[in-house]
């Protein structure tokens, strides 16, 4: 193969052809994902504000050091409502517009999140989104936060392979999407996305992880270099390669020019300069962290050694990727 056809890729066996691409080719493919930004977004991207309400997860996915099971994990924390609002009004004097709550799959952040939510809409003289990524949770969960103001949901199915979901989540990949569907359903803008890199993934479930996000009309998707954690059954395991999490960001780009997809922190841990190749690569969202600073390293997402992105990365970052900050008007 001499040349990639960067066009929208439908098939299955297009995208498969795209996630290999290297040298030259690789660099073909970023550009033209690079091109298909700027027609759909210009210069636009949008950086978030996060809040990480509580490290406590009753979850136990083999990949994550915040799972229940970690005999590492560090002590628990939940913010009060007044931290929350502080952090808030941290976000909102930053200048930023997206405060995004983040946290372990636990029940009592329904109630958390909901009782907080339009205290931060009222912090903010203009537009504002409220970003949530909290876990599964019911449908009358989801409409109550919705209906407290919430805007925006991220629930990651993590790996569409039905195998290894089971495996490493310990729960049906069928339970994410049903979530993912009611999100959709109550009029969320909803993001989804994959782990790269996992042991026991293929290539094809990369794609297909491409393809469920489209066919679930999501309207944000990432991907994210595993990073093996200590405490966790797959601390021994090699870290997720940066080529593939790059073109899937490509890819993805690709296929829907409109998604809102991020450059993680954890390609800033594969790679020193990995997240500003993942603006390279077609992404067009960056999160800045707005947790307390006392409880930033009890949140070991990505390990306990994270990078923590500050304000000043980010917009460094995007000056050098030649993008502004379009905050919370990308939702209409
Ligand atoms: S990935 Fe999410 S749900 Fe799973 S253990 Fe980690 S914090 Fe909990």
């Amino acid at each position: 193969m001499t040349t990639v056809d960067c066009s929208t890729p439908a098939s299955k066996a297009e995208i498969l052809e795209l996630l290999a691409a290297r040298g030259a080719e690789q660099g073909a493919l970023h550009a033209a994902a690079r091109e298909a930004r700027t027609q759909a977004w210009r210069d636009a991207a949008v950086v978030r504000g996060v809040i990480e309400i509580t490290n406590r997860c009753r979850a136990n996915c083999g990949y994550c050091p915040m799972r229940c099971g970690n005999p590492r994990k560090p002590a628990p924390y939940v913010l009060s409502p007044d931290q929350i609002l502080d952090a808030a009004r941290n976000i909102q004097a930053a200048g930023l517009s997206v405060v995004f709550l983040q946290a372990g799959e636990m029940p009592e952040t329904t109630r958390l999140a909901g009782s907080v939510i339009p205290r931060i809409k009222d912090l903010f003289p203009g537009r504002v989104e409220v970003l949530l990524c909290l876990g599964n949770k019911s449908r009358d969960e989801y409409a109550y936060l919705r209906d407290q103001g919430a805007d925006s949901y991220i629930l990651k199915h993590e790996t569409s392979d039905p195998v290894l979901h089971q495996e490493l989540r310990g729960q049906p990949l069928r339970e994410r999407l049903d979530c993912l569907e009611v999100l959709i359903g109550l009029g969320y803008k909803t993001g989804t996305g994959a782990i790269v890199g996992l042991p026991g993934q293929s290539l094809e479930s990369l794609a297909d992880d491409i393809l469920l996000a489209r066919d679930l009309g999501a309207h944000m998707v990432s991907a994210s270099p595993f990073i093996p954690a200590g405490g966790t059954p797959l601390e021994a395991c090699p870290t997720g390669g940066i080529h593939t999490t790059l073109n899937m960001i490509a890819v993805s780009r690709l296929c829907r020019p409109e998604w809102l997809i991020p450059t993680v922190s954890a390609l800033g841990r594969v790679e020193p300069d990995g997240q500003f190749r993942g603006l390279r690569a077609g992404a067009n969202v960056l999160t800045v962290n707005h947790t307390p600073p006392e409880f930033c390293r009890q949140y070991p997402i990505y390990g306990q050694d994270r990078r923590i992105v500050q304000l000043a990365n980010a917009r460094q970052l995007l000056e050098r990727a030649g993008l502004r900050n379009r905050g919370a008007r990308w939702i209409r």
